[in-house]
Parts: structure tokens; C-alpha cells; sequence
């Protein structure tokens, strides 16, 4: 326990945090730098996604980043060990079910079916525990959110309702998920399970469903080309419950990058874990 006790734990999320697949121009040398950096066995490294496994491992193909330790995907609903397999923890998936009480997303699909603004994803983004939708990107949110949930309460489901947007589909994607399924859970059961410290774990995201984990105390970077109405969201959270040291907005400006996607990730990195920066020098 003593040897995993020292290892540094990288939690980041994929689309436009690790993956520069956004509008905004990324700095070519931040993938290679981070490749260079996970490659030192200190470093444990998972990815949090909203992909399912089918997605995850297109991402590692097509941006060529590194194969994680840990991939968490389906927006916290499922814990994979890509070297083993992709074999899944049924410990957590056990965990999560408990909230749905055994339904699964094809029985919760049936409360909604008459939501018209509610268009049923792909089943390949569809998972046991994970129920998605699309919305218009301008949908009165509150309202669909309340009467979803009460319709929930009333079979006595404890779930939680996540909205976020897509930037380059332009497109509102909605995730209904057990209670406990969220990235930030999924992080702290795979902390206490792996024996990752806090002071050595770090958190990086970019957009809404990223908020909970970027505010929950986790030391977490937001990198650059995030939303505003997420930055400006994620202060207030953080000003109110006085925990504004474990909130670092990349700025940009370290080691010549511009603090976009991956270059973010490393810059909050190098300000939360500072004993790492040596491992960022690309000619070492
Ligand atoms: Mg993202």
C-alpha cells in the first residue's frame, strides 16, 4: 500500500479537455508532452468520460493518447481496465444499481416515451445504467428536469438528471443516471479502492457535466476553451463553500502553450503537483 500510496492519480475528461476537438486552437505540443509524462510510473492515469467503451477506445485511436489505467465512461456509470481487457468493476456497477432498483434504461425509457422534446440516443450510447437523451439545444431545461424527476420519485428511482451541451454537434445532451453515478463518485470510489490521496489526485474538465467533479473539492483544473457560464458557475460554487484553492482555471502562457484542452490539463497539473514539472520537460 505504501508504494501505490506515492503514485499520483490524473483523472481527465476526454472531449475538448484531453481531446482537442473544439473550436478553439490547440498547441501541438502538449499531447506529445503528456504522453512523455504518463509514461513515468508514478503517474496513474484514468480517463472520465461521457464515452462508452466502444467510444473510448475510438478516441485513443483517432487523437493517438495514451491507453489509461482506468477508464471510466458512460459519464461515471462504468469503471474499465483497459489492460485487463476492458473487464468492467462489477463492485461499482453493484454499488450504482442499488439507486435504480434493478431497472435498467430500457425500463426508465418508458416514463418519458410521450416527452417529445426528448429524442432517444443511439444505443451504442445507451448502457445498462445510463439512460440519453438529445434536446434542442434551447430547451426550457428546469421544467423537462422537474417533471422528469418527479416521475421518477414516484417509482421510487433515486436518479440524477445531467444536462450538457454538445459543441460540435449543437445539440443538448441529457443523461439520466443512477443517483450515484456521477464522475466525482466514480473518482473517490476508485481513490479509496486504489489508495490514491487526495493531495495527489488531479481532476480536469471542460463543460456542464464535468461541474460536480470540478466543485467537489478534488483538486481540478478547468481548462481553457471551457464554457464561461461553467467557469463563471464553478467560482461561485467554490467562493461560497470558501474552497477556492481546489479550482484552477488554466490561463494559458505554461511552457509556451495556450492553456487550451490538453495544454490545460497540464498546466493544472504542474500547479497542483508542482514536484511533477520536471517530467513536462519534452527534451528530458
Ligand atoms: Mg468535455
Amino acid at each position: 500500500m505504501d508504494n501505490v500510496k506515492q503514485k499520483y492519480l490524473i483523472c481527465t475528461d476526454l472531449d475538448r479537455t484531453l481531446l482537442p476537438n473544439g473550436k478553439e486552437p490547440s498547441s501541438p505540443q502538449a499531447l506529445p508532452i503528456f504522453q512523455t509524462f504518463v509514461q513515468h510510473p508514478e503517474v496513474v492515469l484514468a480517463y472520465v468520460s461521457g464515452r462508452s467503451e466502444q467510444l473510448l477506445q475510438k478516441a485513443i485511436t483517432d487523437f493517438d493518447i495514451p491507453m489509461p489505467d482506468y477508464a471510466i465512461g458512460d459519464v461515471g456509470t462504468t469503471i474499465y481496465e483497459p489492460a485487463n481487457n476492458w473487464r468492467s468493476w462489477d463492485d461499482w456497477t453493484e454499488e450504482i444499481a442499488k439507486d435504480w432498483r434493478e431497472k435498467g434504461w430500457q425500463d426508465l425509457r418508458e416514463l418519458f416515451s410521450d416527452m417529445g422534446s426528448l429524442r432517444l440516443q443511439e444505443s451504442a450510447k445507451q448502457n445498462s445504467y445510463k439512460l440519453s437523451y438529445y434536446t434542442e439545444v434551447d430547451t426550457i431545461l428546469a421544467e423537462v428536469k422537474t417533471e422528469m424527476s418527479r416521475r421518477l420519485e414516484n417509482i421510487g428511482v433515486r436518479a440524477s438528471i445531467i444536462w450538457s451541451i454538445d459543441e460540435e454537434g449543437k445539440v443538448g445532451l441529457l443523461d439520466i443516471l443512477p443517483k450515484r453515478a456521477t464522475k466525482v463518485h466514480a473518482i473517490h470510489f476508485l481513490m479509496e479502492n486504489g489508495g490514491y490521496l487526495p493531495e495527489r489526485t488531479v481532476f480536469a474538465g471542460d463543460s456542464g457535466n464535468d461541474l460536480p467533479a470540478l466543485t467537489s473539492g478534488l483538486n481540478a483544473v478547468m481548462v481553457k476553451n471551457g464554457h464561461d457560464d461553467v467557469r463563471r458557475e464553478a467560482l461561485e460554487i467554490m467562493a461560497a463553500q470558501n474552497m477556492g484553492s481546489h479550482l484552477y482555471l488554466a490561463k494559458g502562457d505554461f511552457l509556451g502553450m495556450n492553456g487550451n484542452y490538453c495544454a490545460g490539463v497540464l498546466e493544472g497539473i504542474a500547479h497542483f503537483l508542482p514536484e511533477t514539472l520536471k517530467w513536462m520537460n519534452s527534451s528530458e
